[in-house]
C-alpha cells in the first residue's frame, strides 16, 4: 500500500492546492510530529477544495497551530540555517519532553507481572480486559494527527508497546481467570499479516483460555485502509480467520475508530463493513471529539446514525487526552457535553447507545453527566465507568463548575465527599 510522509508528500498533486506558507509549515511541524498518510485518506476522504480547514487534513497532516509559536521558531530556524539532523532531531526530543508523552502514566502503572517478570507489549489496567501490544502491529496505516499514542510513531522513540509473545499470553491469560475481554491494539493490530494476527488469535480459541469470551481487535483501518478487507493479499484469509474465531464460539469486535461521517460515506468503506458483518464480526465505533474535525452537534449526529445504519454500534465518545497537540484539538468539557446532548438527542435510540462524553484518564473511564446547580452553586456531574478501583464505579460524583476543564486534572472536588474520587 503506497502512503505518504514528510519525505514524498510533494509528489501529491493536490498540493497545488495549498498556500506556500501552509507547505512550509508541514515542513516544520513535522520535525516534530510526524506524519504518515494512506493513499485511501488522500484519495478518498480528504476534501482537497477545502484544504487545511477540511477535517480529514487536519486528522492527518500537520498544522502550524500544533507547535506553540517559540518551538516553531526554533525549528524554523534550524531548517533555515542548514543545521544538521543531528541537531534538529535534538530540539524535536526537547519540545516533545515537553508534551506529557508518556499519557496517563501507561508504561509504568499498566505493566502485568507474572513470576515476577514484568510482561512489556501487555498492558492490565481493568480486571476483566487485557490489552495486547503485538510487536508487528506497532504501526497504522495513517497516523493520526491526535493520537495519544503519538510518540510510538517517533523515530527512535523508547514508547513503543510490544515484545509479548503469544506463548506469554496465554500463559498469564491462563493465570488470570478473571479475564474475559483480550482486546489487540496498537499502532493497528491489523497491520499484521493474517499469520501473524492468527499466531496471537489461535491460542485463545484453546480450552485453556476458554473464560475468554470477547475478542477485540482495536483498528482505522475501516476508514483509513479499507481495502485490507477487500483486495489486500491476504484479505480472503483474513476473513477465513474472523470466521473461524465465531466458530469457536468467541465473540469477535472489530472495534473501529471512526472521527466523522465522511469516512462511513465511501464505497470501499460501505464494503468492508459489509463483508465484514457476513463474518459474524461484530462492528463498535469509538470517536474522540476534536476541535475542527467533529466538534460540531450536525456533524455529530451524522456520525451516530451513519455508523448505526452501517451495523457499527456507537460505542464511545472521548475526550483527547492530554498529550501531544492537544491544546490543538481540546474541546472544553461543558462544550462536550452540550455537543453530546444536542447529538444524541436528535438520533433513534439505537444509536444513543453511544457513551460520552468520556475521559480515559490515570484512575479509569469517567463519564461527565453534566453540570446542576446546588444551591446557588454550580457543579459537574461525574461517573466511573471504569476504574483501577471497581468499588468507585458507577457512583456519582461531583467537581466544582469550570467551563474553562479541558481535562481531569483540571477538576477540583466539589467536596470532602467527592475527594475519593480524585
Ligand atoms: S489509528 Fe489509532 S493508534 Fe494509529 S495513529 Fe490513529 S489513533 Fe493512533
Amino acid at each position: 500500500m503506497r502512503y505518504y510522509n514528510l519525505y514524498n508528500y510533494k509528489r501529491l498533486p493536490y498540493i497545488e492546492r495549498l498556500t506556500a506558507e501552509e507547505i512550509h509549515a508541514i515542513d516544520v511541524v513535522a520535525r516534530v510530529f510526524p506524519f504518515k498518510v494512506s493513499e485511501h485518506t488522500v484519495s478518498h476522504l480528504i476534501n482537497w477544495e477545502k484544504g487545511c480547514d477540511d477535517p480529514m487534513f487536519r486528522a492527518t497532516f500537520p498544522h502550524r497551530d500544533m507547535l506553540e509559536p517559540k518551538d516553531f521558531q526554533t525549528i524554523e530556524q534550524l531548517l533555515s540555517q542548514g543545521a544538521s539532523e543531528t541537531a534538529i532531531a535534538a530540539a524535536a526530543d526537547e519540545i516533545r519532553s515537553r508534551q506529557n508523552p508518556d499519557v496517563s502514566g501507561q508504561r509504568a502503572l499498566n505493566v502485568p507481572t507474572l513470576h515476577d517478570s514484568s510482561l512489556q507489549g501487555m498492558q492490565h489496567k481493568y480486571r476483566e480486559t487485557l490489552l495486547v501490544f503485538p510487536k508487528e502491529g506497532q504501526n497504522c496505516s495513517t497516523w493520526c494527527s491526535f493520537c495519544f499514542r503519538w510518540n510510538q510513531f517517533v523515530p527512535g522513540s523508547c514508547q513503543r508497546f510490544s515484545n509479548v509473545q503469544p506463548e506469554e499470553m496465554l500463559d498469564y491469560i491462563k493465570e488470570h481467570r478473571d479475564i474475559t475481554d483480550v482486546l489487540f491494539t496498537g499502532g493497528d493490530p491489523l497491520m499484521m499479516r493474517t499469520g501473524s494476527l492468527a499466531k496471537y488469535i489461535l491460542p485463545l480459541l484453546s480450552p485453556e483460555a476458554a473464560h475468554i469470551r470477547n475478542i477485540r481487535l482495536g483498528s482505522r483501518m475501516l476508514a483509513w485502509d479499507p481495502q485490507r478487507f477487500i483486495s489486500a493479499p491476504d484479505s480472503a484469509a483474513l476473513l477465513e480467520l474472523f470466521r473461524r474465531i465465531q466458530g469457536a464460539e468467541r465473540n469477535l469486535v472489530l472495534v473501529a475508530h471512526w472521527l466523522h461521517p465522511s469516512e462511513l460515506q465511501t464505497p470501499q468503506t460501505r464494503e468492508a463493513c459489509r463483508i465484514l458483518r457476513q463474518t459474524g464480526v461484530q462492528l463498535s465505533g469509538q470517536t474522540p471529539l476534536l476541535k475542527g474535525i467533529n466538534d460540531n452537534a450536525d456533524v455529530l449526529e451524522e456520525l451516530w446514525r451513519e455508523q448505526t445504519a452501517l451495523g457499527s454500534i456507537a460505542y464511545y465518545m472521548f475526550i483527547a487526552r492530554d498529550t501531544g497537540a492537544h491544546k490543538y484539538f481540546e474541546v472544553p468539557l461543558i462544550r462536550a457535553w452540550k455537543l453530546y446532548r444536542d447529538s444524541v438527542s436528535r438520533v433513534s435510540g439505537l444509536a444513543r447507545s453511544v457513551r460520552g462524553p468520556v475521559m480515559s484518564c490515570r484512575p479509569g473511564k469517567i463519564i461527565i453527566d453534566g453540570p446542576l446547580t446546588l444551591g446557588t452553586e454550580s457543579a459537574l456531574a461525574l461517573r466511573y465507568l471504569q476504574a483501577r478501583k471497581p468499588e468507585l464505579v458507577g457512583r456519582p460524583f461531583l467537581a466544582r463548575f469550570d467551563d474553562k476543564a479541558t481535562w481531569w486534572n483540571d477538576l477540583k472536588p466539589y467536596g470532602a465527599s467527592d475527594e475519593e474520587f480524585f
